[in-house]
Order: structure tokens, then C-alpha cells, then sequence
């Protein structure tokens, strides 16, 4: 058990803040996106530095503590009690090659701090929907962007390297030529191997894109979503599109014509010449009222936002399912527990459409899980107090409903599981296959033998 003395000897050696749970700034460090997930470990490092990194990991392994990362909050599990917290927005940076089309990115930069500064360069890079997430927690997962995800696949087939601090403390670059298993397991594998302090990522040049999102009323979501699922089919693997029934609060980040609706919000994104693109979108324009149509070619930091996110942070609960299909009843499921008149208070219930070159095997091997799944399943309720057993029961009730649909290799995309399910070996087991976590769990003994990066999506050996 570490003594003041010991919490006093790190704060000396490391040159961030070193922060207990009764210090004024632990708080503000232990922020997280989801207001439902507090963190509140024993001690929170707020990392300048790989070397401040090393310190903290030096001291959890003296004292036998898990070590937590947050990076940009959005994934958190719980509490972390019991954890040391290894913070990294103080690391955080951008610089940009601009003749290589590369980026390096440290620490919890997000993607609008990339996008920043790629942009002005005519470079563009494979960012979220959400542009607060941060980016090198969104490669760890894989990272399925809806602009460049089926054109070029996940964001982290586009990975060059990663610097790391591993369990013993040693901060190694990681890369396909220097330490290519953790390289594999770095790239879909999450935060089991150690904290990533830097990555590098490819660029592409790309300036705008025929992008945005057209709001239908509530009224339409059935037509809407079977005529989605018809054209979403056909699309070439240069357009990618989600559709979301959403219930819009009435707030400024939303246009007037949207506050409090109840609506089915259509994403769609073309990489290719805007004409091609307008011509394909024509099928979902003419389904019926359509209340706002953003879908123009726009400069790609406009087009980033094309899924109009919360900005947050915000209490909520959410859940996740790969599909296999979405033949007419289980349009018909959705239909009736979130369309009108369901009493559906869910904030956002949201369809992928998957494939193209997100199915293609990558160039180097990894642990990205749901390749070859065709559409992926992500609800979203937002309310604390009273709300919260209301919304996990419509949460159970429409993930249940959807399950005979569901991927029948239980494939799923590692970046939506929520943190009961992130915590879960049995749902991580399934959701890898029981072959790639056998692998997974070999390389995580070999960099982590005593598991101190234990407290999110931990690879654990599997019970009996
Ligand atoms: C509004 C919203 C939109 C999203 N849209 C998309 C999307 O379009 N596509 C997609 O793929 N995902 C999307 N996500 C999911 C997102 O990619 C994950 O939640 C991701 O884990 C966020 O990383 P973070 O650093 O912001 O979160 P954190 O909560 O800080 O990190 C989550 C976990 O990732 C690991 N981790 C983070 N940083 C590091 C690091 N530097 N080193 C080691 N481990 C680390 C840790 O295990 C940590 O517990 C979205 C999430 C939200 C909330």
C-alpha cells in the first residue's frame, strides 16, 4: 500500500500534476464524456511527458495498481477505483509532413485538433463522426470513419507506427518492420498493452467532400429506412451512409426546424466527384418531406461533422450489435419500438451500413473484429436520475427485439461496446473469436504478464 510519502515521491518525479482524490484539480482531471461514468482513481497522472508516463507506470507496478487511460473520455469504465490514471491532454500535439502526407499525433489530441491542422494543407484525415474522440484511442479500436471507412477501411490500416509505454516501463516504437505482433495487437486490441503516448497516421488529399445528412419527420421512418437499406445496398465503396431515429433535444447545436423532433436522419458521404454522388443520392432525396438537406460538397472540416454528434459531456447509456441482415421484420421491429407513438425516449438509434473496403484484409495482420459485418446496430439514451432503469430497460428491450438479426460469428465493432460489455472476457471472447483472443491473450502475457492495464477491454484468460 503506497504511504503519503510514496504519492509525495511521485509528484517529485513526475512533471505533471499527481493528484489524490481530496486535491483541489482531481475533478476537472478524472473528466470524462459520459457524466454516468465518473472516474475516481486512488491517484490521477496528468502526463507531460513519456517520461512522466514511465514513472507513473514504475509506481503502479511497485505498489501492484491497475493503471487507467483516459485520452479523450469517451469509453470509460466506471469508477477505475482502486486504479492510478494515467491522463494525457497535456501530451497532446499535432505536426504535420506535409510531403508525406503524414501526420504525428501525441497524447489525447482529438480529431478537430488534426483536422485543423491538416486542412489547410489539402490533407484530410480519417476521423470518427465525432470530432471531440480522441485519435489514438479511435485506431485502437480500429476506428470506422463515415467518410473514408469504405473507400479505404479502418483508420488503423493507415497506422505507420506508435510509441508506447509498456508494463515494464520502457517506452518502445512500435511498428510493422520494428515489433510487428504488438503492432498487430496495438491495431484493434485497445488499452491492453500499454499507454500509447504517439502514433503516426496517413493522410489523404482530400480538400472537400460531397457530404451532409437529410432530416426526414418521424412520420416517414418506415419508408425511410426501407428505402435506405434497399439503396444502401447498391452504393459503390465509395459512398458511405448511416441512418439514425432520433429524438433531437432543443438545443442551439441543432437547427431550429430540428428542436425537440422526432426525426430519421440519413448520413451519406461520397468520395469521388460531387455530380456522381448527387446522381446516387437522388433514390433517398425523393422518399418524402425532407425537413433539412445539408448534402452539398463542402470542405472536408465542414463534412467531419456530418453526423451532428453531441458535443457533451452528457449522462448516457448506450449499446451495440453487429447484423447479419435487415430483411423487412427487423425494419419492422425498429419501426415499432422507436417510431411514432413507440414512447421510444432514446436519443439516437443508429444504423452503419459496413462493407466495402472496411471488409478488406489488411495489408499487415491485426485484431480489428468486424470485417465482413454488413451493418452495425448503436443506441444511445441520455438522462440521469429517474431516467436511467427507463432507459435501460428500452435499451434491453430493443436490443433484444434485434437479436435474431444479429452476426451470427458475433462480430462487432470494438469501438461501440459499452462499458458493462468492454468489461465483460465472455462478450470480448466472442466478439474477437475465440482464436484471435487466444492470440491476443498470448501477446498481452508476453508485454503485461501481471495484467496492470486491466481496467477496459481486458484480455483475461477464459473460464473453464
Ligand atoms: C459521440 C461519439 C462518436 C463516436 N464515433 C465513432 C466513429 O465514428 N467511429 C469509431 O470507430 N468510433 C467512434 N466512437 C467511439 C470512440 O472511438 C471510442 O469511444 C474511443 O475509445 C474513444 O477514445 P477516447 O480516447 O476519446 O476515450 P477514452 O475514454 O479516453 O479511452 C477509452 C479507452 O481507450 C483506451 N485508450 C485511449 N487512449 C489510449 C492511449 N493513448 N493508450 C492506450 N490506450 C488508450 C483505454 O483503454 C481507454 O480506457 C464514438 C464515440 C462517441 C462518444
Amino acid at each position: 500500500m503506497a504511504t503519503d510519502t510514496d504519492f509525495q515521491q511521485l509528484a517529485e518525479e513526475v512533471d505533471g500534476p499527481v493528484l489524490r482524490p481530496t486535491d483541489p484539480g482531481y475533478d476537472a482531471e478524472c473528466f470524462t464524456y459520459n457524466l454516468l461514468t465518473p472516474l475516481r482513481p486512488v491517484v490521477a497522472v496528468g502526463a507531460t511527458s513519456p517520461g512522466d508516463v514511465q514513472a507513473a507506470i514504475r509506481f503502479a507496478a511497485r505498489f501492484g495498481l491497475a493503471v487507467a487511460i483516459r485520452g479523450g473520455g469517451h469509453m470509460q469504465p466506471y469508477t477505475a477505483q482502486d486504479a492510478l490514471l494515467v491522463t494525457l491532454d497535456r501530451l497532446s500535439g499535432v505536426t504535420v509532413d506535409v510531403d508525406r502526407a503524414t501526420a504525428r499525433v501525441t497524447g489525447a489530441a482529438r480529431w478537430s485538433e488534426v483536422i485543423d491542422a491538416t486542412t489547410p494543407y489539402g490533407l484530410a484525415p480519417m476521423s470518427g463522426s465525432s470530432t471531440t474522440v480522441a485519435v489514438i484511442g479511435y485506431a485502437l479500436g480500429g476506428g470506422q470513419s463515415p467518410i473514408f471507412g469504405r473507400p479505404h477501411g479502418y483508420a488503423s490500416d493507415h497506422v505507420r507506427s506508435f510509441d508506447i509505454v509498456t508494463a515494464d516501463a520502457q517506452l518502445r516504437t512500435v511498428s510493422a518492420e520494428a515489433e510487428p505482433e504488438l503492432f498487430a495487437a496495438l491495431r484493434g486490441g485497445k488499452g491492453n498493452f500499454g499507454v500509447v503516448t504517439a502514433m503516426e497516421i496517413a493522410l489523404f488529399r482530400v480538400t472537400s467532400v460531397f457530404a451532409g445528412g437529410i432530416y426526414f419527420p418521424a412520420s416517414q421512418i418506415k419508408e425511410v429506412l426501407h428505402t435506405w437499406r434497399d439503396w444502401a445496398a447498391r452504393l459503390p465503396k465509395q459512398a458511405t451512409t448511416s441512418v439514425a431515429i432520433q429524438n433531437l433535444p432543443p438545443i442551439d447545436e441543432y437547427p431550429e426546424v430540428l428542436h425537440g423532433s422526432h426525426v430519421v436522419h440519413v448520413r451519406y458521404a461520397y468520395l469521388g466527384p460531387a455530380a456522381t454522388g448527387r446522381a446516387l443520392l437522388e433514390p433517398m432525396r425523393g422518399v418524402g418531406t425532407r425537413l433539412l438537406d445539408t448534402i452539398a460538397q463542402q470542405p472536408y472540416r465542414e463534412a467531419a461533422a456530418l453526423h451532428n454528434d453531441p458535443v457533451g459531456p452528457i449522462p448516457y447509456q448506450d449499446r451495440s450489435l453487429g447484423l447479419a441482415a435487415l430483411p423487412d421484420e427487423a425494419l419492422e421491429t425498429l419501426v415499432g419500438l422507436t417510431g411514432l407513438g413507440s414512447g421510444s425516449l432514446l436519443a439516437s438509434i443508429e444504423l452503419r451500413a459496413l462493407g466495402g473496403a472496411l471488409d478488406r484484409v489488411p495489408a499487415r495482420p491485426d485484431f480489428v473484429p468486424s470485417r465482413g459485418l454488413p451493418y452495425q446496430l448503436f443506441a444511445f439514451g441520455v438522462g440521469d436520475g429517474a431516467l436511467i432503469p427507463v432507459l435501460h430497460d428500452q435499451l434491453e428491450r430493443l436490443f433484444a427485439a434485434m437479436r435474431p438479426w444479429a452476426d451470427l460469428k458475433h462480430r462487432r465493432m470494438l469501438n461501440f461496446l459499452s462499458p458493462e460489455e468492454a468489461l465483460d472476457p465472455h462478450t470480448l471472447s466472442e466478439v474477437y473469436g475465440a482464436d484471435n483472443y487466444d492470440r491476443l491473450l498470448a501477446i498481452k502475457q508476453r508485454f503485461d504478464p501481471h495484467t496492470m492495464f486491466r481496467m477496459n477491454h481486458t484480455v483475461r484468460p477464459r473460464q473453464a
